[in-house]
């Protein structure tokens, strides 16, 4: 039974579990919730007073805690809420430029919803993507042909080893595929308090992205509204990944990044494929670079591989351990089929990860972070030789 220390607003050994998508993990040896920047100070300074490490926890839909737990200070942003400035007009056009600063608390969703009600178009195609506001930006998420860099201005942090909060603008971030300062260089060093975008009040439908073409296709629907679009993408993203909400169907979203590969990597997967499964499967390969959505809009020689179809090549769908088991539908997904430990998702990981490796030569990297496992655990299951 979690215990609360009155002096220091936290509570103790506390269940990480019902904390995350997956259903899974130990506890966390102090939770603090935090609202106010001085509940975070609080809450490092507990830390430090013990000589323990500090995890942010938002929605806990893109992590994996481990069944031991995590020996440590967990924070868990709870400021919600909306701020609204509307500026200058958009390149002489009669619509707004709506800027929009979100408590990082704020559920991503809900932020999605109150911007097409409002219709201020540029983050409908990100909707239904769970977790906070607030770790939007750590992996600056994206799905159907839009990232949150496409419309992020700017970030109010907290610097955990000092307390002061500083303003981050959109270069200082460094955004890219599923990557920031945040969960890369600078790990570990923020709290991301509030985001800030900016939106817009004149249409910005962007509806190239294969499923969505298809779906509105499908209705003869040429000029969907934003409530449509907002509606196509829940629908499309309810047949691929069920939103988890039990512990049967527990999961984190994709478990593996899609990898981006150069023209010699391509190439030799190309080649590596068509010796292994045939000139098929080879073809499949081939044809990423002509797809505007596995194409990476940074580089223009690399090209991004569902890392799905790598899976699937190797026969991998349905693969179980324990009660852990690739998604048969979805196989980016690792599902958590009621009961399963962090080691069962570590066992379907591992081999999911070395069975590519061996069968295409392609080393997937992990998208959820993993929360207080040993080194050399993660190392045994998931490393290649
Ligand atoms: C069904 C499903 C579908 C998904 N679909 C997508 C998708 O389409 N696209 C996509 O990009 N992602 C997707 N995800 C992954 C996930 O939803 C996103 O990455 C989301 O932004 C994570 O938010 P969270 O609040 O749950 O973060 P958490 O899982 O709690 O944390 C993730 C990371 O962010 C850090 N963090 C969290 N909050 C803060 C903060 N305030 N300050 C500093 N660090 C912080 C944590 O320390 C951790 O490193 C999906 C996940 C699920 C379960």
């Amino acid at each position: 039974m979690p215990v609360r220390d009155p002096s220091l607003e936290a509570l103790q050994d506390v269940p990480l579990k019902p904390y995350t998508t997956f259903k899974i993990g130990g506890p966390a040896r102090y939770l603090c919730t935090v609202t106010a920047a001085q509940h975070a100070r609080d809450a490092v300074a507990l830390a430090g007073l013990h000589s323990l490490p500090i995890f942010v926890l938002g929605g806990g839909s893109n992590i994996l805690v481990s069944d031991a737990g995590f020996n440590g200070v967990v924070i868990h942003p709870a400021q919600t809420g909306l701020d609204v400035s509307t500026r200058d007009s958009v390149g002489g056009a009669s619509g707004a430029e709506v800027g929009l600063s979100i408590g990082a608390g704020e559920p991503w969703d809900r932020t999605v919803a109150f911007t097409v009600e409002q219709g201020w178009w540029g983050i409908e195609n990100l909707s239904h993507i769970p977790g906070q506001s607030g770790a939007a930006l750590v992996q600056n998420i994206g799905a159907y042909g839009r990232q949150l860099s496409d419309v992020f201005e700017e970030t109010r942090v907290l610097r955990l080893s000092s307390g002061e909060v500083e303003t981050l603008s959109e270069a200082d971030c460094g955004l890219g595929y599923r990557r920031s300062i945040f969960n890369s260089t600078r790990r570990g060093q923020f709290l991301i308090w509030s985001i800030a975008l900016r939106l817009s009040s004149v249409p910005q439908p962007k509806l190239g992205y294969r499923d969505v073409e298809a779906y509105f296709a499908e209705r003869g629907n040429k000029t969907p509204s934003q409530r449509e679009i907002r509606q196509a993408i829940i629908e499309i993203r309810d047949r691929k990944f069920p939103f988890p909400r039990e512990e049967r169907g527990g999961n984190a979203g994709s478990f593996f990044k899609n990898p981006t590969l150069g023209s010699p990597e391509w190439e030799s997967l190309q080649k590596r494929v068509r010796d292994r499964f045939g000139d098929a499967a080879s073809d499949r390969i081939a044809a990423l670079r002509l797809r505007p959505d596995a194409a990476t809009s940074r580089a223009s020689d690399s090209v991004k591989i569902p890392a799905a179809l790598l899976i699937d090549m190797c026969g991998l769908k349905g693969y179980e351990a324990g009660r852990a088991q690739v998604n048969p539908s979805q196989p980016l997904v690792i599902l958590n089929q009621g009961g399963a430990t962090a080691d069962d998702v570590l066992r379907v990981a591992g081999h999911v990860r070395r069975t590519v490796h061996r069968e295409t030569g392609v080393a997937l990297d992990l998208e959820p972070e993993l929360v207080g496992f040993r080194p050399e655990d993660v190392q045994s299951r998931l490393g290649l030789p």
